[in-house]
């Protein structure tokens, strides 16, 4: 279980560092690390939170999520950590489905989370950052309560661990269900592709609700004994200061963190602690590749997955960032990856599966595959069919079994009666040096059925549509059909926490 791996840990490491809180500019070694988590373990048992109850949080990346996280481990519980950036309608439909008893929050989200507190006289409310008038201030719960020793023997590997409500790039979000086991077998293979000992000194400035951040960065390296840094919430000038400061050796960001921190004026500015950087959670273009190594010096990792499967699946090395650049790479140690061929409809089965090169739905199977989606049968069972998981993503294998991932069903174009994968065109608006950020849709058309349209973000002023629709006719960047038909100049792309694009809201803003 999770509660064991970090006691092993604390043995292992007990007066070493393990937690740094650059908000609170404080300091714990493993040992005190793990007095700390049993405190408030045990503020949550004498709260009545046993075995399967839920707690949730909604915070920024702090210390306290961290010790509610293993907390939650050691007692069973079920760890449930909210998006902070989610409306207060969006928090409230997830407090009614994950149904906590005790929710963790902080200042920050205050605004947008009274109300709820309000509806909800039956769930204990702390914020951890100062004492409201309408909630309980955590410190004053965990500050008389003894350190004990949470009854480890009493959890099991199959009991659930989590319930992580996933992004929702569209609909309703549901809860993802993992168990131990499925997050031991998770942080394993992650500590092994990352290399990682108890050497690195890690960074969680990505949101640690996500799955990316808190899976396959942070969790393996607290289990190899790694010295951890969390910094609140990511700002790119912050976020090179403390990287450089802390002497920090691994860390995650994903792509639109990673664009931001180029666009940091620094050409004398060196990180020389740092050797790798994992991105992933959404496409990365390869030009952007490509910069981030030559201004970074850093080796790069590229992790793809969902929060379904834990979530990487595949990762892609640094030896092949370059001659197998766009792809996702390959999978992970006893994960198997398998793209099916596209039938009627968009209907796919793992009984028809594609050849090398053909596009089609990714579907996988590994060990850290969900076990269902919280309260909701009828979603578990269109994605979890025959053993696999099916992903909603389109891609392809080349010959040698490397990923590419093109798209997801539902964003994929069709103009004259061509499949057009944005990602593609994306890419290729990537590639001119004026283009900040491009999401690509498609919109209705009479004629094409659908138009091909790219929101652009640009660097400064001095770029046209017209500049832009020859450069993707120059040479053979673009097929004809994929090309742009029209260009929308923006300021900012809609973007949920974890840097995916809601092009859904694009399309809103289409119509209306
Ligand atoms: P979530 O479960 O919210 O993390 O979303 C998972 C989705 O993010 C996947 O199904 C993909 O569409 C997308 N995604 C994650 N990682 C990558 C990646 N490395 N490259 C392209 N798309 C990705
Ligand atoms: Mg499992």
């Amino acid at each position: 279980t999770l509660g064991k791996l970090f006691e092993l840990s604390v043995e292992k490491f007990s007066t070493k560092e393990a937690l740094y809180d650059a908000r609170l500019d404080q300091r714990w070694t493993f040992k005190e690390w793990d007095d700390e988590i049993n405190r408030l373990a045990e503020t949550l048992r004498i709260h009545g939170i046993e075995k399967g109850d839920r707690v949730s949080t909604i915070l920024f990346n702090t210390s306290e999520f961290a010790h509610a996280y293993f907390a939650c481990a050691k007692l069973g519980a079920v760890f449930n950590p909210i998006n902070f950036r989610l409306s207060e309608k969006e928090i409230e439909y997830i407090i009614r489905d994950a149904a906590p008893k005790i929710v963790l929050f902080e200042q920050a989200v205050e605004k947008g989370i009274q109300p709820v507190v309000e509806r909800h006289p039956n769930i204990k409310f702390w914020s951890i950052d100062h004492q409201p008038v309408y909630a309980d201030y955590y410190y004053d719960q965990v500050k008389n309560t003894k350190v004990v020793r949470p009854k480890l023997e009493e959890i099991h590997e199959d009991d659930v661990y989590a319930v992580m409500y996933t992004s929702g790039t569209t609909g309703k979000p549901k809860g993802v269900i993992h168990t131990h086991r499925d997050m031991v077998d998770q942080s394993l293979i992650l500590m092994a592709s990352q290399r990682l000992s108890s050497n690195d000194r890690g960074l969680s400035v990505a949101p640690m609700f996500h799955c990316a951040e808190l899976h396959c960065a942070f969790l393996p390296r607290v289990h190899v004994g790694a010295s951890n840094v969390i910094l609140h919430h990511f700002e790119p000038h912050a976020t090179l200061e403390i990287l450089k400061k802390e002497r920090i050796t691994a860390f995650f960001a994903a792509p639109t963190m990673w664009n931001m921190m180029l666009q940091e004026d620094r050409s004398s500015f060196t990180l020389p602690s740092l050797r790798l950087g994992l991105y992933g959670g959404a496409p990365m273009a390869p030009a952007l590749v490509q910069k981030v190594k030559q201004q970074f010096n850093v080796d790069l990792i590229q992790a793809y997955g969902m929060t379904e499967m834990g979530p990487a699946i595949t990762v892609l090395f640094e030896g092949e960032q370059m001659s197998k650049a766009g792809s996702a790479g390959k999978p992970l140690l006893n994960h198997e990856v398998r793209i099916a061929r596209m039938q009627e409809e968009g209907r796919t089965d793992p009984g028809h599966l594609a050849d090398a090169g053909e596009l089609g739905e990714i579907i996988v199977s590994g060990p850290s595959m969900m076990k269902e989606y919280f309260n909701n049968p009828e979603a578990t069972r269109e994605v979890l069919r025959n053993g696999w998981y099916f992903s909603g993503d389109i891609g392809y294998m080349d010959e040698e079994g490397f990923l590419y991932v093109n798209d997801r069903i539902k964003d994929m174009i069709i103009s004259g009666g061509e499949n057009i994968y944005s990602r593609e065109v994306e890419d290729a608006l990537f590639e001119h040096p004026e283009v900040l950020d491009a999401a690509v849709i498609g919109i209705p058309d009479e004629k094409w059925g659908e138009k091909v349209t790219a929101f652009i973000v640009k660097k400064s002023e001095g770029i046209t549509a017209g500049e832009l629709e020859e450069f993707c006719l120059e040479s053979d960047r673009l097929a004809n059909y994929k090309r742009p038909r029209q260009f929308k100049f923006v300021n900012d792309l809609p973007r949920n926490a974890s840097g995916k694009l809601q092009k859904y809201l694009l399309r809103d803003q289409v119509k209306g």
